[in-house]
């Protein structure tokens, strides 16, 4: 029986988990995660008004409850927890499916200014992430809940997380309620007095990174105005002859004309799309983040854009960075700071140029932070043909036993499925005590009580 460990229980991990235990049938996995909660950003980057896409979950449990398969969570890999060479001793081949797990910085003075997040937190805040309760920041305790005492908003970037945070801080309390969103992130954002939100791209609409639903979701939410000035549209070449772009750019396009050309209408909550703005500068104003400064950008020919001195600041008394995703190094791990990946050939991890016997990747941390959910699963079951391939030489390697005793006798404590069931239970009573459906705890000491089942 060939024994895998899986690092990371995100789609890709799931997905490298289901192609192996489909493809052959002398394989058992397990499959590891630092959290004591399955699948990822499934859980804790999609948004919480996305329920759909977040009920792919049932299809993820579902290849974590095969019976050849075991959830192993909060069990760290690397320096401060599990050395990954310890379970290269333990298991016949290892697959890092860790994701990637840090924000892109701007880089410009007064990023780091309160009232100034990364997306990154501002979604792991409403998601629940529990290295990020909601009562701190940096260690320090913050009870502004990122709103309190902001009216207006800027958003630097126009991806789908752009979309998502704008989207949220637009959303309202009858909207909210129903999700499964912590408590904390749902009062706060009800008393929110965030009326404004600028979304701003450097490039033209005809490069901005969104997908055509999510944009047009923009569009269709309750009590709110989109606009977009047709002056910055006008600023991209293929505005006024759109025939040439791919189809998803076009019919961005075509969204954003819409916009442009319809009348102004009273709304609480007004949503601007800006573009061919570059910010410069985060303005301080009594201590805390007042405006964002940006300068003026034109296209320069060749696909990029170019600065044109003329300056434009917009008030925010709360900015949310999303510049992209990248990974982060595993120690013990190559990586390639250019991309953030590991490199590697079909899945194998290559170590100085040369394949690491029983080293793979798949998912972000394989091939950078692009692509839909669907998309880790081709990506999966590419590193699992390698792995299936190389199998016949991994397995006459004998292990020491069953890695589940080994890690025990090492000192490690993972919460099994039980224990991730525990969790699941609890999160339904609170939402019932709560008079609603089900409710992420959102910080460890409540989630490693679930799992012990104590009351929390
Ligand atoms: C904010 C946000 C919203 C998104 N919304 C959507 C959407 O609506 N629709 C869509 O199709 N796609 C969406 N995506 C993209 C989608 O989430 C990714 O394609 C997908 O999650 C990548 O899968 P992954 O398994 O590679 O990484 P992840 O999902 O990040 O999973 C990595 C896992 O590895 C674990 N891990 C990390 N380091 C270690 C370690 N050292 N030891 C043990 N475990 C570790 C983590 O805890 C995590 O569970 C979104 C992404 C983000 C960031």
């Amino acid at each position: 029986m060939l024994r895998v460990a899986v690092v990371g229980s995100g789609p890709s991990g799931c997905y490298t988990a289901q192609s192996l235990v489909q493809l052959d049938n002398d394989v058992c996995v397990d499959v590891l995660d630092r959290l004591p909660c399955p699948y990822g950003l499934v859980r804790y980057g999609v948004a919480p008004d996305h329920e759909k896409i977040k009920s792919l979950q049932n299809n993820l449990r579902t290849v974590l409850e095969h019976e050849r398969v075991r959830f192993l969570g909060g069990v760290r890999i690397g320096p401060d927890g599990v050395p990954g060479a310890r379970l290269r001793e333990l298991y016949h081949a290892v697959v890092y499916c860790v994701g990637a797990a840090t924000d892109r910085h701007l880089g410009i003075p007064g990023e780091e200014l309160p009232g100034s997040w990364s997306a990154t937190e501002f979604v792991s805040w409403y998601s629940g992430h529990p290295d990020f309760p909601e009562h701190e920041r940096n260690g320090a305790p913050d009870h502004d809940g990122f709103v309190a005492g902001a009216n207006s908003a800027v958003v630097i970037g126009v991806g789908n997380v752009a979309v998502d945070v704008t989207r949220m801080l637009a959303r309202g309390a009858t909207e909210l309620s129903p999700t499964d969103i912590p408590q904390g992130a749902l009062t706060a954002l009800a008393a929110s007095r965030v009326t404004d939100v600028d979304m701003v791209g450097r490039r033209g609409p005809s490069q901005a990174r969104f997908t055509t639903k999510e944009l047009r979701e923009l569009g269709s939410l309750p009590d709110t105005e989109v606009t977009v000035d047709a002056r910055e549209l006008e600023l991209d070449p293929a505005y006024a002859d759109p025939s040439g772009l791919p189809a998803p750019q076009r019919r961005n396009v075509e969204v954003l004309r819409g916009w442009a050309e319809a009348p102004p209408r009273a709304a609480r909550h007004r949503i601007r799309l800006r573009f061919f703005l570059r910010p410069v500068e985060l303005l301080a104003e009594a201590g805390r983040v007042g405006a964002v400064r940006f300068e003026r950008t034109v296209p320069d020919g060749r696909g990029g854009v170019t600065g044109t001195g003329r300056y434009e600041d917009i008030a925010a008394q709360l900015v949310l960075r999303s510049v992209g995703y990248r990974g982060v190094p595993l120690e013990g791990l190559p990586f390639d700071a250019a991309s953030g990946t590991v490199p590697h050939l079909g899945g194998r991890v290559l170590r100085e140029g040369a394949v690491s016997p029983g080293e793979y990747v798949a998912g972000w941390i394989k091939r950078g932070p692009t692509g839909v959910i669907g998309t880790n699963r081709p990506c999966a079951k590419e590193t699992v043909t390698s792995l299936l391939e190389d199998a016949a030489a991994l397995a006459r390697r004998e292990l020491p036993g069953d890695p589940l005793t080994a890690l025990r006798a090492d000192g490690v404590e993972p919460v099994e499925w039980p224990g991730w069931q525990s969790i699941e239970r609890a999160e339904a009573q609170l939402g019932a005590s709560l008079g609603r459906g089900v409710v992420k705890l959102p910080d460890w000491q409540s989630l490693m009580n679930a799992v012990h089942g104590s009351a929390h």
